[in-house]
């Protein structure tokens, strides 16, 4: 009998099937999707992973060029534990730090340490998280590296690492239940690509298969039913089976399951993401540089604070936001100044976007928006700007636009030089939050925090780890801190029913 079978095939699977072999266990993994399209969101990610660092020199052991000729002239700045932890904590509605959350602050360097030992390689993101200042690399934000070649590399150079360490995985197979012997979660039932069902038994079982963002009927139970309208942005896999069967044996419910990881998107995006666009331009359909310009509902109203703080603090939240408006779309309105500083993501050949000389020709060209209140708005809004700041994207620079209903903290620029451009965005979601309660072991616990005897789970599964809101790159962070965990969890559990014959020691 196998000792330890995992569920997925994702960041959080991997590491735990890395973690279990380490500890001595057989690894089986199964995946439901064909190989081509194994990995789940992982795969879709822009790789990039958010730990605690004192400087640019604890960065140096994970990065695959130490020698590139811009890393002398680049300031990382730090990150410590302190900042990753007010950085979740400024989600959290008011609520004190979660266990979850002191574990993916506290494990976070040393998680991502582990995965360079098992050769996954990390570049810095220069392009979306640092500007050029005086002649060097200056980042913000705290997140300053990607594994090599985005999600495709992480998912890559994980799956070698596993499999030379010898775990199977089966593809086209996908858990559909889970076997229970007298109390003991011995495996699972799962059924190939033709709807052939079998038994595979296991000492020890780990979920690792996503959250429910891909469900459209559990969204709207759990979330509410404006969620019907998003779009999911990564695999059509993820459609919470895990958590489904978990809570089905007594799992608590766990974290914010009414919330997710949504952001702006192409209005026109295509339903899931598509690995069949090349890896560097998957995120294309993504747009978050509002920070750059306004953002107007279909009633020609602004709705957020665009520069209320980094983009990789607001992103996460404002795809709600848009969900929240009429039709649940917006408009992105940008002048020519900033049009070099737009990721690459607006000027793909397949970017959707109107452009106009004027504003009100711009506004008159935008479907469905009123124009003549959006005209009014954004005259409000360049009477507003504060013009003693100088513009300063490299930092919160107070570039405000005063007195406005909802304020403007920050890179507030008169949207005054032509041609201008509005882009339009509706809300994409990426994953969910709410999940399954584990123990510092990875063990699924129920409502009273008793153990669910040989249930582990990791990754998107575990609730609680984030509130209301997402300092972007935690996800992956957060996969390999308690996929980690699960994984020698489960591979400790199998051991132990080996040598007793049970489950009395979970
Ligand atoms: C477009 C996009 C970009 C992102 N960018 C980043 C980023 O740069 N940095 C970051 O930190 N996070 C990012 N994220 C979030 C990140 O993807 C997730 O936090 C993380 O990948 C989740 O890992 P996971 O292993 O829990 O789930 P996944 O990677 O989604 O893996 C779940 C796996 O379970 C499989 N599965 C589902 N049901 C079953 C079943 N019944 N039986 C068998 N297998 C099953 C799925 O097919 C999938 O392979 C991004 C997400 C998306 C969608």
């Amino acid at each position: 009998m196998i000792d330890v079978l995992i569920v997925g095939t994702g960041n959080a699977a991997l590491c735990a099937a890395i973690a279990a072999s380490e500890g001595g266990a057989s690894v089986l993994m199964i995946e439901k999707a064909d190989e081509a399209l194994a990995g789940g969101n992982t795969q879709y990610t822009a790789g990039a992973m958010r730990f605690a660092y004192d400087s640019g020199e604890d960065l140096l052991p994970l990065l695959e060029d130490p020698d590139d000729p811009r890393v002398p002239l680049t300031d990382f700045g730090s990150y410590p534990t302190t900042r990753f932890a007010d950085d979740l904590l400024s989600f959290n509605d008011g609520q004190a730090l979660r266990p979850e959350q002191h574990r993916l602050v506290s494990e976070s360097y040393d998680a991502v340490r582990w995965l360079a030992s098992h050769g996954v390689r990390f570049v810095p993101i220069y392009e979306r998280q640092s500007f050029l200042k005086d002649g060097r690399h200056v980042f913000w934000g705290g997140l300053t590296l990607s594994a090599r070649n985005e999600g495709v590399g992480l998912f890559e150079a994980e799956r070698a690492a596993a499999l030379a360490m010898g775990v199977s995985i089966r593809y086209d197979c996908a858990m559909v239940s889970l076997i229970d012997v007298d109390g003991c979660v011995s495996g699972v039932v799962a059924e190939n690509a033709g709807g052939k069902r079998e038994n595979i038994e296991a000492r020890a079982v780990v979920l690792a298969c996503g959250g429910f963002e891909s469900n459209s009927e559990m969204r709207v139970t759990q979330m509410g039913a404006e969620w019907a309208a998003a779009k999911p942005r990564g695999t059509p896999f993820n459609t919470g089976d895990g958590l489904s069967v978990a809570w089905g044996l007594g799992a608590a419910r766990h974290g914010s399951l009414g919330n997710a990881h949504a952001t702006p998107m192409d209005r026109y995006m295509k339903d899931y993401g598509n690995l069949d666009i090349p890896a560097g331009e998957r995120k294309k359909y993504r747009k978050i540089c509002y920070f750059l310009g306004v953002m107007l509902n279909n009633n020609g109203q602004r709705f957020v604070d665009e520069g209320k703080n980094f983009r990789n603090y607001t992103y996460a939240q404002f795809g709600r936001a848009i969900l929240e408006q009429p039709g649940h779309v917006a408009w992105q309105i940008f002048d020519s100044k900033v049009f070099a500083l737009l990721y690459d993501e607006y000027r793909f050949d397949d970017a959707h976007f109107v452009e106009a000389e004027t504003l009100d020709a711009l506004c008159e060209r935008c479907e469905d928006l009123d124009a003549n209140a959006a005209m009014a708005t954004l005259e409000q809004f360049n009477d507003a700007v504060d013009d003693t700041i100088t513009f300063d994207p490299t930092q919160l620079d107070g570039k405000s636009a005063q007195g406005l209903d909802p304020p403007r903290a920050n890179w507030a620029q008169r949207l005054d030089a032509p041609p201008f451009r509005a882009y339009p965005v509706t809300c994409g979601i990426t994953f969910t939050y709410g999940g399954v309660k584990v123990s510092d072991s990875g063990v699924v616990l129920r409502e009273d925090e008793s153990w669910i005897a040989g249930l582990f789970a990791c990754g998107e599964m575990v609730g609680g780890v984030f509130v209301a809101g997402y300092p972007g790159g935690s996800g992956l962070t957060s996969g390999a801190v308690f996929g980690r965990r699960a994984g020698e969890g489960a591979a400790g559990f199998a051991k132990d029913r080996t040598h007793n014959g049970s489950a009395a020691t979970a």
